[in-house]
């Protein structure tokens, strides 16, 4: 077999992809494009610039005002935050600190943020002060051994943004902060001379992110990713993107906190020297405008942006010349949905998957060679991939068959933390992550996900997990049993639909549930129904078989 690509080199031996192992720190590679192109433009937010002197100045005073509050390395600092510029200066000032930055999806509810935060330890929060996030977090602050927030100002110093930020947030700053010795003002903590203590970083031991995910499980637990595996992870996308150079303007419209954004999006602009037309969170008139204004070169998104791009009147207004490729991840992409993307707009979109234990990406088509559609491509340099048998993952799956998708490469998280229970379900004792995602192989090299065995729905490119969703249906007194499944929705591929019984002696209808239970979850959890049944299947032992409920309603 010779697939077209040929990243089938053994990364363990000497190769072309040597240059990956070079040990990087995501500070490292910020300073050598300082050091590059120091007035080039890095961040483009709403139209005002921040060359890439002036991050690293920001995240320089952010380095050092944390160091005056004692944090450095062992220390965990969380961002609560969309994507704003202080994202960016508050990510690579906790890293140049020496901290591990633990990333926080900006839609968690209190309870969620702050169950995340007591498990991963972290003591600073960055947030914004978007009453979508201040009361959150102000909230977490008062019940949990968090020690401070930090609070950036909605519109960053960018009085003539503040209305498209209104406009985005739909909501008003708040303002005036509380007085409490524990908030602290974004402009107060960088009010310093900017020059923090050296320190030393092992880019292949010390953990840069702490990512939470469901795994395979659904259980929240946090995936540890190095420096290196982050700044190997940009460096192998850019093997498969051989055009890509230090003049590119990427879309960033992805949220910051994913993996999928860190990598494709931040750590990859900083590698090359390019710049990030960034906006504080996907809206499909604001990007289309962004695209023509910025004349922007890559689109990184999920396959819902790309439809709801698709649908926006303004569309046919939107210059797309510049665009020299799309990347599609996080969710399925609908062939159709493909097709009439790229006959609309002329650009191309490649597909490509990873998870946030891979740092991001896995595997991708060509962005310049044959696309497969329906696939997730060929992996990225570097990285080697099994398919295991679905019942016994000690073996590989008979040939031909699917099997689960395991990987090796130097993107793969060094473990979950605090979980070393966990560790043991998601690598072989031979260690090879077991992704939960079922795939076959053609004769070409190009993977097809053809099945899930977690129990992950993908809404949009955002994951869902059932077992959050049940154990809020299961504080109603009238349900005795619940079960969550994806079922499929037209807009956003999947979505959570919930089958319940009732305990004896209870009436309520299913949609008095739902609307009991969506407002207590985030939006992407909000379930499509709740169908009340006389009975739900049940396995030989009498625990609930979600597969068989699955077979049953065809999904
Ligand atoms: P996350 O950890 O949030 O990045 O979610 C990773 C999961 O998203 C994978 O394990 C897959 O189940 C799913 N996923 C990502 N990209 C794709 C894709 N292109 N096609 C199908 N599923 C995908």
């Amino acid at each position: 077999m010779t697939p077209p690509y040929d990243w089938s080199t053994d990364y363990r031996h000497p190769t072309k992809w040597d240059q990956l192992f070079e040990p990087l720190s995501l500070p490292a590679m910020l300073a050598a494009s300082v050091a590059a192109k120091g007035d080039a433009p890095m961040l483009d937010f709403m139209g005002r610039h921040f060359s890439y002197t002036e991050v690293a100045t920001g995240a320089a005073r952010v380095a050092r005002g944390l160091q005056s509050l004692g944090i450095g390395k062992g220390s965990r600092v969380g961002l609560f935050l969309p994507n704003v510029p202080h994202y960016v200066a508050a990510y690579y000032g906790a890293l140049a600190a020496g901290a591990t930055v633990v990333n926080f999806s900006p839609l968690y509810t209190p309870h969620e943020l702050e169950a995340q935060v007591e498990d991963s330890g972290t003591d600073t929060l960055f947030t914004i002060s978007a009453t979508a996030l201040l009361p959150t977090a102000l909230e977490v602050l008062d019940g949990s051994s968090l020690k401070r927030l930090v609070v950036g100002s909605i519109a960053g110093g960018l009085p003539h943004a503040k209305s498209v930020l209104y406009r985005l947030f739909k909501r008003k700053e708040v303002a005036p902060l509380p007085a409490d010795p524990r908030v602290i003002r974004f402009s107060a903590l960088t009010d310093n001379d900017g020059k923090p203590d050296p320190v030393a970083i092992d880019p292949e031991r010390d953990v840069a992110l702490i990512q939470y995910t469901g795994g395979t499980t659904g259980t929240p637990k946090g995936a540890k990713l190095t420096h290196q595996n982050l700044t190997a992870n940009a460096r192998q996308v850019n093997g498969i993107d051989p055009d890509h150079d230090a003049d590119d303007r990427i879309l960033g419209v992805l949220p910051f906190f994913h993996v999928f954004a860190n990598t494709c999006v931040l750590n990859r602009t900083v590698l090359n020297g390019g710049m990030i037309a960034m906006l504080p969170r996907f809206d499909a008139k604001a990007a289309l405008q962004t695209i023509t204004r910025t004349r922007a070169t890559a689109l990184p998104g999920v396959p819902t942006m790309y439809q709801a791009l698709l649908d926006h009147p303004d569309l046919a207004g939107t210059d797309f010349s510049s665009l020299r490729v799309c990347i599609s991840g996080g969710a399925p992409m609908p062939a159709e949905l493909r097709e009439k993307f790229i006959a609309a707009t002329g650009a191309s979109l490649v597909e490509g998957y990873g998870l946030t234990e891979s740092s991001g990406v896995v595997a991708t088509n060509p962005y310049d060679g044959p696309v497969k559609p329906g696939t997730i491509g060929q992996p990225i340099p570097a990285t080697h991939i099994r398919l295991l048998d679905k019942e016994d993952p000690s073996k590989d799956a008979p040939a031909g068959e699917p099997g689960e998708l395991a990987v090796k490469g130097p993107q793969i998280m060094q473990g979950y933390w605090n979980r070393p229970d966990a560790d043991g379900d998601s690598f072989t004792p031979d260690g090879w992550l077991r992704t939960g995602d079922v795939a076959t192989i053609d004769a070409d090299g190009y993977i097809r996900i053809v099945d899930r065995l977690k129990d992950m729905i993908a809404v949009g490119g955002f994951k869902v997990y059932p077992s959050v969703i049940e154990a809020h249906l299961h504080e109603h007194p009238a349900v005795k049993e619940a079960i969550v499944l994806g079922v499929p929705d037209a807009y956003r591929g999947e979505a959570p639909k919930a089958f319940v019984t009732l305990e004896e002696g209870f009436e309520v209808s299913g949609e008095a549930l739902a609307a009991w239970l969506n407002p207590q979850l985030g939006k992407h959890e909000r379930v499509t129904a709740v169908e009340v049944r006389d009975s739900l299947p049940k396995t030989m032992i009498g625990k609930l078989d979600r597969k068989a409920l699955r077979a049953e309603e065809g999904v």
